[in-house]
């Protein structure tokens, strides 16, 4: 390993990030994605879709046992939703911040959810919380499809 070599690697974490009906309904497509894009992070994966019940059920399959897992797939089956896949360094840890705690009234002002929302039921995005459900939940939505390509702008980014 080059030095710069270990460097990227520990760049090219990625995290599933998920507007959900709710956030496209209210207009915050463009404010979620600008704030992961302003921060540094790398859009590698983008697309709207209408999920099947099935694939969110696979996608929320450790909360199968909740009482609320009917009604949060109901929520997210509402309209459709932006799925997209980030890349970078800690951008898992990282966009979990940015997004806010799962209650937005626990969320802090400054975070998405804090932001722009109330309730824990409607709470407008989605993000990984750990690297492997990241890499997990990136296949889950994107296949192989993301896409592998260097920002001219990393070197202002990362030192
Ligand atoms: N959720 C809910 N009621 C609850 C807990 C969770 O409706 O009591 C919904 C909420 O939309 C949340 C999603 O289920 O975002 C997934 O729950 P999780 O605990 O994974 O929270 P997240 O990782 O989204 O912060
Ligand atoms: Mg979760």
């Amino acid at each position: 390993f080059h030095r710069s070599e270990v460097k990227m690697s520990g760049q090219k974490e990625v995290t599933f990030i998920m507007v959900k009906p709710d956030g496209v309904q209210r207009g915050l497509v463009g404010e979620i994605i600008k704030r992961f894009e302003s921060r540094g992070f790398q859009l590698v994966g983008c697309k709207m879709m209408s999920p099947s019940k099935e694939h969110l059920e696979k996608h929320y399959a450790d909360l199968k046992s909740k009482s609320f897992f009917p009604g949060l797939i109901k929520y997210m089956s509402s309209g459709p939703v932006v799925a997209m896949a980030w890349q970078g360094k800690s951008v898992v840890k990282t966009g979990r911040a940015m997004l806010g705690a799962t209650n937005p009234l626990e969320s802090n002002p400054g975070t998405i959810r804090g932001d722009f929302c109330i309730d824990i039921g409607r709470n407008i995005c989605h993000g990984s919380d750990s690297v492997e459900s990241g890499k997990h939940e990136v296949e889950l939505w994107f296949g192989e499809k993301t896409e592998d390509y260097s920002l001219c702008t990393e070197s202002m980014i990362y030192e």
